[in-house]
């Protein structure tokens, strides 16, 4: 046997290391050098068994104060205190540790492969359009998605047959085996090679399915969107996605929407955000707009004087707030056109316009541009 490393250093911990920093080590490491995750690694094995023997003895403050003290002298049944201090580690069941450990994580599948397991989730996107966005839409949305096969009922026999329980495992789709050890036997437990873990044996398969019960199929799903949902947000349909394995609950379906931007209408939050032209002379003299919302035309009068730029707010024309009350806002800027294509009678009118307003307001214009001087420093 080669010189037996500290097992300080197998774990990678310091010696004064707590009780969880110990625990948390020992889970790193098994679960690198388990030998579900490198089958048929015997580096791996080693390692692996090297790390439950340290674990052994550093999560035991007993046997670790022993090693403290003494060394692997002290731990070891050959070595000091004989076999009344090796004894005690019986049969040491790892698959009760891996259970405890990484249940539900996906690990330790000869672990859990008999057990139910939940259906694969499925990922799916949707393009709707900024209105149905705003007021929620029923889509219908095709998936791809395992199925019972119609032939052989999910059993994966062909018909008229049915599956054999696995002889080597008697069903189980586990088998266990000893491992001997300095400190004792372990028990561990690893899948069925004969069934692959599935406790039967099909015998005549399913030509449909071609054994496994299940053949994936085209889907049609109806969707509910709500009103106000926002590009980038995902609906998510519990149990639409692949059926669950021995009796575990079906997966669920994701679907991301992506929202298709406007020709007019831009969206922030919960308000919407439109710019409508106007011309110079609406703006200077006022006039009755028709803006465009989510509801259709509404009428807006803006006054006299009014700048370009000018923002108007159009109060509950807005989306509504998604799975709650009320909507949203619509604001509405305004931006005046310069004229463009003037005739020669517009032209002469222009000037003439100028001519007076010159007149009119010489006065607020002079001191315009006194002030203009006193920024500009000229
Ligand atoms: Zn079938
Ligand atoms: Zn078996």
């Amino acid at each position: 046997m080669a010189e037996k490393r500290d097992y300080y250093e197998v774990l990678g911990v310091s010696r004064g290391a707590s009780d969880d920093e110990i625990k948390k080590a020992y889970r790193k490491l098994a679960k690198k050098y388990h030998p579900d995750v490198n089958p048929g690694n015997k580096e791996a094995e080693a390692k692996f068994k090297e790390v439950n023997e340290a674990y052994e003895v550093l999560s035991d403050s007993q046997k670790r104060a022993r090693y403290d003290q003494f060394g692997h002298a002290g731990t070891d049944p050959n070595g000091f205190g004989g076999g009344g201090f090796g004894g005690g580690f019986g049969d040491f069941d790892l698959g009760d540790i891996f259970e405890s450990f990484f249940g539900g994580t996906g690990f330790g599948t000869s672990a859990r492969r008999n057990g139910p397991q939940k259906g694969r989730d499925i990922k799916s996107s949707l393009e709707i359009s900024f209105e149905e966005a705003a007021f929620g839409v029923e889509k219908e949305i095709n998936i791809f998605r395992m199925e019972n096969c119609d032939v052989c009922h999910g059993t994966g026999a062909k018909p008229g047959t049915s599956p054999i329980t696995c002889s080597v495992c008697k069903g189980t789709g586990q088998v266990q085996y000893k491992q001997r050890t300095p400190f004792g036997q372990f028990v561990n437990v690893r899948t069925c090679d004969h069934c692959n873990g599935e406790g039967k044996i099909i015998s005549n398969p399913c030509t449909v399915c071609h054994g496994k019960g299940a053949i994936r199929k085209s889907r049609k799903i109806k969707v509910n969107i709500p009103a106000g949902i926002d590009d980038g947000q995902t609906i998510s349909l519990r149990g639409e996605g692949d059926p669950g394995v021995k009796g575990g609950p079906s997966g669920d379906l994701y679907i991301s929407i992506k929202v298709r931007p406007h020709p007019l209408f831009q969206r922030q939050g919960t308000d919407v955000i439109c710019e409508i032209p106007i011309t110079f002379v609406q703006a200077a003299l006022g006039a009755e707009l028709e803006v465009p919302t989510l509801d259709g035309k509404v009428k807006y009068s803006i006054p006299e004087a009014t700048q370009s730029g000018t923002i108007f707010r159009l109060k509950g024309k807005g989306i509504p707030h998604i799975r709650g009350y009320g909507r949203g806002d619509q604001y509405v800027k305004v931006l005046v056109e310069v004229p463009k294509n003037l005739s020669e009678k517009q032209k002469e009118l222009l000037r003439q316009f100028a001519e007076l307003e010159s007149e009119d307001t010489h006065e607020q214009r002079k001191g315009f541009f006194e002030k203009m001087k006193g920024v500009l420093g000229i």
